[in-house]
C-alpha cells in the first residue's frame, strides 16, 4: 500500500484548499464564528487548510436537526434500512480509502501505510460489524409478577431504545478510528449525532461526512461542527438538547466534561488516558516480545492511549532484553508519513514536542538511564526520536504520567515477588490496557487476572477488534466501546409491565 503514492494527490490538495463548511441538517453551511482554525501538517509545519469554527448558534441548530431526525424519518426507519445505509457507508469508505488515508497522514503525521492498512481497512469493518447489530437489538420477556400483581396474568418485557442525540468529542491521534468508533455504534442503535473533531484534525472528519451524505442518511442524522474544545466542546457537554456525550481524550478534559454535563445529568462515556504495562517474564519468546514491546510504545509516535509505556522485565533477562529493545527501537525510522520506509511520524504539535522533551530531560535529570534516542532532530517537523529509558523507578514522573510521545520506561522485577510486581503495575491512576509475555500458562493467566485494566493481552499487546470490549478502569474512563457493550452504551432500556387481567378461571 505504501508504494502507492509518495506525495499528496492533486485531488487532496484541492480538497484541503477549498472553503470548508459545517454539515447541519443535511446541508453544508458556512461557520457562524470567525474564530480561525489553521490545520498544520506536523511533518512539515505547513498550514494545509484554514477554516472557521462553528458558533454556539450553529451548535444549537445541529442539535435541533439531530432531534428532528430522531423524531422524524430516521426514528421511523426500519432497522434493516438503517443497516443498509451503514453497509453502503462501509463500501464508500473503502472506495475513499486513499483520500481518508492521505488526510489522516497530512493532518496527524502518521505513516501513510498505517493510515491505509490499519485505519482505512479497519474502519469499514467496524461499520459493518455494527451494521449487523441493527437488526439484532432485542429486549427480553421476563417471567415477572409485579408487586401487588398476584392473582393477575402479566406480560413484562423490555424495549431497547436509542439514547437519543449524541454529542461526540474526539481527539486528533487517530482521526479515522475515532470517528468510526463513535458513529458506527450510535447509528446502529438508532441515535443521531453531533460530532466535534479535534481542532487539529478536522479534515478527515469533513471527508467522512461527505461519505455519510453520499450514503443517503436522512438529514440531521449526522452533523459536523468543527471547533475548539473550550467553546464547541464545552457547549456540547452543557447542551440541554444532547442526551449523551461520548468522549475520547485526556483524563483532565474528561473530568471537565463530567462537571459540565452534571447540570442536566446527561449520560457520559469516557475513553481517557493510559500508562499501560508490558510485562516480560524470563521465559517469554524474546524474539517476539522485544520488537512487540517497541511497537507497543512507539506505534503512532506513542500518541496512542493503549501504548505500552511502562515495561516491566524480569531481572534475570533484563540486560539482554534492554539490548534487544535498543535494536528494535533502531528500526523505527522517523520521517514524513509520505516517505517510503517511514515507521513513525512526528508528534502532533510544537507544544506536544516540548512536553515530550520535558519528560525526557526530567527523566535524565532524576537518574533514569537513557539507552536509546531522546534527541530532537533539527529542521522542520515536530520529530522526536523513539526513546528508551532503563532504571526507571516508580516515583519518577516518567513512571506515572502519560507522556503521549514515543518514550518507553523500563523497570525490573524479581521472579519471586509477583505481589510486589503487581503493586507497581497497578500503582498508577490509569487502567486502560496492558500485556503479559510468558510461556507459563498459569503465570500468564494469574497476572492477566490481576492487572487492573480494561483489557490485557497475553503474548500480544493492544489486540483490538470490533467484537472485543475496550475501555478503562480507574481514571482511564467510564464504559466500554466495541462489541455488544459498545452498542449498549447507545441504548436505554424501557420495561413495560402489562396487566393481562385475572388468571383464566379466576
Ligand atoms: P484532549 O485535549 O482531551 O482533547 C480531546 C477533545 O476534547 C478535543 O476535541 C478537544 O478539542 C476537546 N476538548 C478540549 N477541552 C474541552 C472542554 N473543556 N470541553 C469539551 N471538550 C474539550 O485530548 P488530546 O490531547 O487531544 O488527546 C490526547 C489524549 O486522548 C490522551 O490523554 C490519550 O490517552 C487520550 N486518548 C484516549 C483514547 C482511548 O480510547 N482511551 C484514545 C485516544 C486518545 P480541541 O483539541 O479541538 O480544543
Ligand atoms: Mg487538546
Amino acid at each position: 500500500m505504501s508504494g502507492l503514492i509518495t506525495e499528496p494527490t492533486d485531488d487532496i490538495r484541492r480538497f484541503m484548499a477549498r472553503d470548508h463548511r459545517l454539515f447541519i441538517d443535511g446541508l453544508w453551511v458556512a461557520p457562524g464564528s470567525n474564530r480561525l482554525i489553521e490545520v498544520e501538517n506536523p511533518s512539515t509545519e505547513e498550514v494545509i487548510a484554514r477554516l472557521h469554527s462553528a458558533s454556539l448558534a450553529d451548535l444549537d441548530r445541529a442539535v435541533a436537526a439531530a432531534r428532528g431526525a430522531l423524531d422524524g424519518p430516521w426514528g421511523r426507519m426500519p432497522p434493516a434500512a438503517r443497516a443498509k445505509l451503514m453497509y453502503r457507508l462501509a463500501g464508500l469508505m473503502e472506495a475513499a480509502a486513499l483520500d481518508l488515508g492521505q488526510l489522516s497522514t497530512l493532518e496527524n503525521g502518521m505513516p501513510l501505510w498505517m493510515s491505509m492498512d490499519k485505519l482505512a481497512a479497519f474502519c469499514p469493518e467496524l461499520v459493518r460489524y455494527y451494521a449487523g447489530w441493527c437488526t439484532k437489538v432485542t429486549g427480553d420477556t421476563l417471567p415477572a409478577v409485579p408487586l401487588r400483581g398476584e392473582g393477575d396474568d402479566w406480560l413484562v418485557y423490555t424495549l431497547k431504545q436509542p439514547v437519543g442525540v449524541v454529542g461526540a468529542i474526539i481527539p486528533w491521534n487517530a482521526p479515522a478510528s475515532m470517528i468510526t468508533l463513535k458513529a458506527a455504534p450510535a447509528l446502529a442503535a438508532g441515535c443521531t449525532m453531533v460530532l466535534k473533531p479535534a481542532e487539529m484534525t478536522p479534515l478527515l472528519a469533513i471527508r467522512f461526512t461527505e461519505l455519510i451524505e453520499e450514503a443517503g442518511f436522512p438529514a440531521g442524522v449526522f452533523n459536523l461542527v468543527q471547533g475548539y474544545g473550550d467553546d464547541i466542546g464545552d457547549g456540547i457537554a452543557r447542551h440541554p438538547g444532547i442526551d449523551k456525550v461520548a468522549f475520547t481524550g485526556s483524563t483532565a478534559v474528561g473530568k471537565a466534561i463530567v462537571r459540565a454535563a452534571a447540570d442536566d445529568l446527561k449520560r457520559v462515556s469516557l475513553e481517557l488516558g493510559g500508562k499501560s504495562p508490558f510485562i516480560v517474564c524470563a521465559d517469554a519468546d524474546l524474539d517476539v516480545a522485544a520488537p512487540s514491546a517497541a511497537a507497543a510504545c512507539f506505534f503512532l509516535s506513542g500518541q496512542n492511549c493503549m501504548a505500552g509505556t511502562r515495561l516491566f522485565v524480569e531481572e534475570s533477562i533484563a540486560e539482554e532484553f534492554e539490548e534487544r529493545l535498543v535494536a528494535a527501537a533502531a528500526t523505527f525510522t522517523l520521517g514524513d508519513g509520505f516517505a517510503p520506509g517511514t515507521m513513525i511520524g512526528p508528534v502532533i504539535s510544537a507544544k506536544q514536542l516540548a512536553r515530550v522533551k520535558g519528560f525526557i530531560d526530567e527523566a535524565e535529570s532524576v537518574g533514569a538511564r537513557r539507552i536509546f534516542g531522546g534527541n530532537v532532530p533539527g529542521g522542520k517537523g515536530h520529530f522526536v526520536e523513539p526513546t528508551v529509558f532503563a532504571d526507571v523507578t516508580p516515583d519518577m514522573r516518567l513512571a506515572r504520567e502519560e507522556v503521549f510521545g514515543p518514550v518507553l520506561a523500563v523497570q525490573r522485577f524479581s521472579q519471586d515477588n509477583e505481589r510486589e510486581l503487581l503493586a507497581r503495575v497497578n500503582g498508577t491512576t490509569y487502567g486502560l490496557s496492558g500485556s503479559v509475555w510468558t510461556r507459563d500458562i498459569g503465570r500468564a493467566l494469574r497476572l492477566a487476572k490481576h492487572v487492573d485494566s480494561g483489557q490485557v493481552g497475553v503474548n500480544a499487546h493492544a489486540a483490538v477488534s470490533p467484537e472485543t470490549p475496550f475501555g478503562g478502569n480507574k481514571q482511564s474512563g467510564w464504559g466500554r466501546e466495541f462489541g455488544r457493550e459498545g452498542l449498549d452504551a447507545y441504548l436505554k432500556t424501557k420495561a413495560v409491565s402489562v396487566n393481562l387481567g385475572p388468571h383464566l378461571g379466576g
